[in-house]
């Protein structure tokens, strides 16, 4: 019998947001011993923005009898040009949500007791046919895998495949969120209904859809709108946005709040500049936007010995893609699956989950690539 057969595994995941809390709830449900390990010391967390929903996330979030997840809807898409005009709208139906839905909503199928927050992963030792894995802020633990949801600058793959590093794509995304509340209510009537791209006239794009509000309402004045504008930045361009107002270097990305003031004030001017004016309008009414740095990044290999990387720590695709968060549901049900079978040992189990991941998270980079390619123009 090799080892782990027979039986189900104790696991431990690290990271609380899509990928690991994900992997947390199907594992739950698929009747495996799970405790999750998320270093923010809150549960309530207001980070995220927009998802463009996909069925693998609906897959995973939505069961039956099971808390819904909150959405809004677009009748269809419309592209806005940056000297007025408008495209005819084109029929095309989609839904939304937003990382706090999503969370919110995981979170209320997991066992609170398992869910331990402000706990940092730590650097896991081979045991035995398993691993003892130090864990700051809460002890040492022991388990058969160690699941690393712990996102697209996971220290655990860093120190798995240390010569690894992201690409720069060439271009960052602004991006933005706003109480629909404090919108004016003609600048509502615009985006309504509609998925919006606004081309930009030196390149790239921006859009923007309507998501679930601050206490995840999806009615007429509860909502939140959401943007992302994709502008190209030289890497010397990108240090220097980088910046935060405290005058501290970032790496990937700036949370809202950091941006600096002289960035913030001079963004009104730049989408007048660029944008159709209803986007620019958009744009200038947004309080504390921030910013994410446009990489690519996938393993040769996502399983080592008992510890399994899975969603962004494992692939980053391009936000075209509209598929980083059903990548990271497909990872979290796909490792649930293979790790309740009893038959054929843990180890095999994860070679499985393996094999299947990185053919699909190549296809995803690849075609996130081509159409930064096509569609950013930068
Ligand atoms: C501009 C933009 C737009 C996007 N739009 C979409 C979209 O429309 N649709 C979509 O599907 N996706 C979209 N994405 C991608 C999506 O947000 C991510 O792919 C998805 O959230 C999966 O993330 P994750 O759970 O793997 O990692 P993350 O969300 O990065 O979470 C990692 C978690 O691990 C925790 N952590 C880190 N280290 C440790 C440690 N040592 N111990 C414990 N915890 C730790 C962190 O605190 C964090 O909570 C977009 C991304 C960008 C940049």
């Amino acid at each position: 019998m090799s080892p782990g057969q027979g039986r189900r595994p104790r696991v431990v995941v690290a990271g609380g947001s899509i990928a690991g809390l994900g992997a947390g709830v199907a594992l739950h449900r698929a009747g495996i011993d799970v405790d999750l390990f998320e270093r923010d010391p809150s549960t309530l967390r207001s980070t995220g923005a927009g998802l463009v929903i996909q069925p693998e996330l609906t897959a995973l979030v939505q069961v039956p009898g099971g808390p819904g997840l909150p959405i809004t809807r677009c009748v269809g898409r419309r592209t806005l040009e940056p000297d007025g005009s408008a495209s005819p709208l084109q029929a095309m139906p989609q839904t939304f949500t937003s990382w706090q839905a999503v969370h919110s909503v995981l979170l209320r199928q997991f066992p609170a007791e398992r869910y331990h927050a402000g706990a940092v992963v730590g650097e896991a030792a081979p045991h035995g046919d398993g691993l003892t894995i130090p864990i700051a802020g809460f002890g040492t633990v022991e388990a058969d895998v160690l699941i690393a949801g712990d996102g697209g600058r996971s220290a655990i793959r860093r120190r798995m495949l240390p010569e690894l590093e992201a690409g720069y794509a060439g271009y960052v995304a602004w991006r933005g969120t706003i109480r629909e509340a404090d919108m004016p209510r003609d600048l509502v009537a615009v985006f309504d209904d509609v998925f919006t791209f606004a081309d930009a006239r030196s390149g790239g794009h921006a859009l923007a859809y309507f998501i679930p509000g601050d206490d995840l309402g999806t009615g007429p004045g509860e909502r939140r709108m959401n943007w992302v504008w994709y502008v190209g930045a030289s890497p010397r361009e990108r240090d220097a946005l980088l910046v935060d107002r405290d005058g501290q270097q970032r790496e990937a990305s700036l949370q809202r709040g950091m941006a600096r003031e002289d960035v913030v004030a001079a963004f009104p001017a730049f989408a007048a500049a660029e944008l159709h004016p209803a986007f620019a309008q958009l744009v200038a009414a947004t309080p504390d936007p921030f910013l994410q740095t446009i990489v690519d990044l996938g393993v040769p290999q996502s399983v080592f010995g008992r510890t399994a990387l899975i969603g962004d720590a494992a692939f980053i695709v391009r936000p075209h893609t509209a598929g980083g968060a059903a990548k990271a549901a497909r990872d979290a049900l796909a490792i649930a699956d293979q790790l309740r079978r009893t038959d054929i040992g843990i180890d095999a189990a994860l070679a499985a989950f393996q094999r299947d991941q990185l053919a699909y998270g190549r296809d995803l980079l690849a075609y996130g690539i081509a159409l930064g390619r096509r569609w950013a123009r930068l």
